[in-house]
């Protein structure tokens, strides 16, 4: 028997605990993990608060992120005794995920830890950092340097928000934070950040162009707050857009793209391809300092995590979540 988050019922009346699970009742997989760490992302709290259908069977073992040592492997890539990271792929929302001590798993979506770091900080990173960092090389991919301009970073406090404002401060990067939280101005600025704006005047209906200001953004809002960000960018600025914390609809006209040349470049984390992970946890390895990871980090008890997923939609949650999971 093993510890584990589980939710039951159906879509609109489902049930969320803390069991004791059967090892039988583990899924199919290639790769049997005793799970050491986990992490809430956005998408792990809209699965246990019910507030989005992310689980797309019952029972579903929510968490979107692991890291673990493997136990058994009939996989080539993998021998007993590796320490693995697993980010997305479905896992958490077809297939059962990280929030139990144990998982089995297709060992296709597995990466080796990343040196140097540990269990715990790679799901300090999880998705919502490897996201981050994936955003980062995207605006790179299409040309934009520090020398280019400021950068604007939405949702700043949050997971994705705070790696990528340290990520881009490292890189040399002018960072402009976006947040709804003044109080965090000393966080976002311990982050790199050199300038703070007000999520408020990026929320409202604006121009189809606003004044160019912004050679690059990292958007996790999407809604009305992207549709501002491609309104204000540089001639030729560049747009990674991941998020939709702000709303699933897009407000926006083609002016920026056809009169300002500006670029909107679509993250997805899920399903990216096992290269692009590689280089991504490569890369976060180099240009995210372990020093201000550790200052993102809020550790939650596993009791206590489903109670956090609450507080995480509720915006009270700064940075990123750990969750120890193991004995
Ligand atoms: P967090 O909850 O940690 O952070 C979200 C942040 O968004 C909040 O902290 C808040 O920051 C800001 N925010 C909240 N509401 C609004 C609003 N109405 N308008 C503008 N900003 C708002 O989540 P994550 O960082 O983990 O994820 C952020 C988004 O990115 C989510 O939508 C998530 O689904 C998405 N995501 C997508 C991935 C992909 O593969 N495409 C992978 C990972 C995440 P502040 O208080 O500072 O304003």
């Amino acid at each position: 028997m093993f510890k584990g988050i589980l939710i039951e019922g159906s879509r609109g009346d489902q049930q969320v605990s803390l069991k004791s699970i059967d090892e039988a009742q583990l899924p199919e997989g290639d790769v049997t993990v005793d799970v050491a760490y986990s992490t809430l992302n956005y998408k792990d709290a809209l699965a246990i608060t019910g507030r989005a259908p992310i689980a797309k069977t019952y029972p579903m073992v929510p968490g979107i992120d692991l890291a673990g040592v493997v136990t058994e492997s009939s996989n080539p890539d993998f021998k007993a005794g590796d320490e693995v990271v697993l980010n997305g792929w479905g896992v958490g929302e077809k297939h059962w995920g990280g929030l139990a001590q144990k998982a089995r798993l297709s060992g296709d979506w597995l990466i080796p830890l990343q040196a140097p770091f540990t269990a715990r900080q790679a799901m300090a990173i999880g998705t919502a950092g490897y996201t981050a960092m994936l955003c980062v090389i995207a605006l790179e991919k299409h040309g934009v340097k520090p020398e280019s301009g400021d950068i604007l970073v939405t949702g700043a406090t949050g997971g994705v928000g705070s790696v990528a404002v340290a990520i881009l401060a490292k890189l040399g990067y002018s960072v402009t934070a976006v947040t709804g939280r003044k109080e965090e101005e000393a966080y976002l600025k311990s982050l790199g950040a050199k300038q703070i704006m007000d999520r408020a005047e990026l929320s409202e209906p604006g121009k189809p162009l606003a004044r160019e200001t912004w050679a690059g953004a990292i958007d996790v809002a999407g809604g009305q707050v992207l549709a501002n960000v491609c309104a204000g960018m540089k001639y030729q600025g560049v747009v990674a857009a991941c998020g939709l914390a702000a709303g699933m609809d897009f407000p926006s006209t083609v002016a920026p793209f056809i009169l300002r040349g500006v670029t909107l470049c679509g993250i997805d984390s899920v399903m990216a391809p096992k290269a692009d992970r590689l280089y991504a946890w490569k890369r976060l390895a180099e240009d995210l300092s372990p020093e201000l990871l550790d200052s993102m980090i809020t550790e939650v008890a596993f009791d206590d995590a489903i109670d956090a997923a609450s507080h995480l939609m509720d915006g009270k949650i700064r940075g990123r979540i750990v969750i120890p999971v193991a004995g």
